[in-house]
């Protein structure tokens, strides 16, 4: 199938999951905007060739180190859920593939992105060089710790279930900021959150959906 086609019938499904799940996300529609990001840029620029044929598919594929390339669908709603503005600096956590990295640089000002596994980091460097994406930073390293010297974020974005929200990424969180993180045991119970901090610097938690990721590695204890 011609790529472009592929490309239409994955918002086409992401779209009938968005209404599928609005009872429970409160997003009936794909934003026109991650909409967008998602038709440009190409998913099988970030898959391994073994699993090419399936790139426009809306599943989670191995990327390599028992790590994957999240689900679309998935990716679309972290996205619509923190609700970004052109101007804005965004953390990930858990680069992988860099899928999702270059899916926010075309929504944001600045994407800084921390991958625990230094292969997978490196090949994400290089990728984001050779497709172009010149405002997004990547380092390897454990995210648990965000990245202070960049703080404070307008929006972070974990893509890895960690048993509980990491501190250092919720001071590192800008008043007015959104989070997005799977929160949960590891293969077990995981629950997308979002998380605001308000103009007092409260935290605001909301359970969004029931999700499954790979497990959040190097946790420490607070
Ligand atoms: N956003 C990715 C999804 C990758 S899966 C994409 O678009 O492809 C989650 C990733 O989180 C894995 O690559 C894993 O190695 C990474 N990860 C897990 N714990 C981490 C940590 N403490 N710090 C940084 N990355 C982490």
């Amino acid at each position: 199938m011609a790529k472009r086609k592929e490309i239409q019938q994955l918002l086409d499904e992401i779209e009938s999951e968005y209404r599928f799940t609005r009872g429970m996300t409160g997003k009936a529609m794909l934003s026109p905007m991650v909409k967008q990001a998602l038709s440009k840029i190409q998913r099988d620029k970030f898959v391994p060739h073994s699993v090419v044929d399936s790139a426009f598919a809306n599943h989670p594929l191995p990327i390599g180190h028992g790590q994957t390339i999240s689900q679309p669908y998935i990716v679309a709603l972290m996205t619509d859920l923190l609700e970004l503005t052109a101007d804005d600096v965004v953390l990930e956590i858990g680069t992988g593939s860099g899928y999702q990295a270059a899916i926010l640089s075309l929504l944001c000002r600045q994407v800084y992105t921390i991958e625990y596994v230094e292969e997978l980091a490196d090949s994400a460097k290089l990728r984001f060089e050779r497709l172009g994406y010149g405002n997004i930073e990547i380092k390897s390293g454990n995210g648990f710790d965000g990245w202070p010297e960049h703080a404070p974020y307008d929006a972070i974005i974990v893509t890895a279930a960690a048993t509980q929200v990491p501190g250092p990424l919720l001071e590192q969180l800008k008043i007015g900021g959104r989070m997005v993180i799977p929160v949960g045991r590891q293969y077990s119970h995981q629950e997308l959150q979002l998380i605001s901090k308000n103009q007092q610097g409260d935290i605001d938690i909301k359970d969004i959906l029931s999700v499954v990721f790979v497990p959040f590695q190097g946790e420490r204890n607070e």
